[in-house]
């Protein structure tokens, strides 16, 4: 399959926005967004007045390349989101934070999605006593999500969560460090999730 393989700071600097794509770096003060804000490459410093197609653009892929995805993945969820009832914006940022990967990382068992993503498909977690090792995998209200025990002393994973206090975890899962576990309360709202994600320019793009 496809994927990024630049610098993951550049993506930062492209989209205007720190998307704490690396884990302990983006807390830190080598964050390059923190000390080099303008977009990458020769012209960087001089963005110009942005269009109503680049706002639009620029949003998609500030939340797309924020969760890792690519775009068919990205408009698969979007075509899921438009088929449920609601907003459809609303309905694709829950879907998205629905991702296992992404509870994985909110819950801070690994440092960045993109580890989460790899410790899920190295099967690394339970879902309600299962293993899944399918990162796009969605949970539901209720489901438990643990480490599995001989995976409980790797480095990486022990090491996410040292730092997990430094983000902190969403009011709608409920981590318990000792049972190397986290359950999810309730599923999120669009009251729940960044307010710094403007989803109707998503919307507006994908219905052009
Ligand atoms: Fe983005 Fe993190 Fe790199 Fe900063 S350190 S630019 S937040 S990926």
């Amino acid at each position: 399959m496809a994927r990024y393989t630049d610098a993951s700071c550049r993506i930062c600097r492209r989209e205007n926005s720190k998307l704490f794509l690396k884990g302990d770096r983006c807390y830190s003060a080598k964050c390059s967004f923190d000390r080099r804000p303008q977009a990458p490459g020769m012209h960087g410093k001089h963005r110009g007045k942005p269009t109503s197609y680049s706002l639009m653009l620029r949003e998609k892929q500030k939340v797309k390349r924020s969760y890792g995805l690519l775009e068919k993945q990205f408009r698969s969820l979007f075509e899921k989101a438009e088929r449920q009832k609601g907003m459809t914006g609303g309905n694709l940022l829950v879907l998205l934070e629905r991702r296992l990967d992404n509870i994985v990382f909110r819950l801070g068992f690994a440092g960045s999605r993109t580890q989460a993503r790899q410790l899920v498909s190295h099967g690394h977690f339970l879902v309600n006593g299962r293993k899944v090792d399918i990162p796009s995998f969605l949970v539901k209200s209720g489901d438990r999500i643990s480490i599995r025990e001989k995976s409980r002393s790797a480095a990486v994973i022990t090491g996410a969560m040292e730092t997990v206090g430094r983000r902190g975890v969403p009011a709608w899962m409920e981590l318990d460090k000792a049972s190397f576990s986290g359950q999810i309360k309730d599923l999120p709202t669009r009251q729940d999730l960044p307010v710094t994600i403007n989803e109707q320019l998503i919307v507006e793009l994908y219905s052009k």
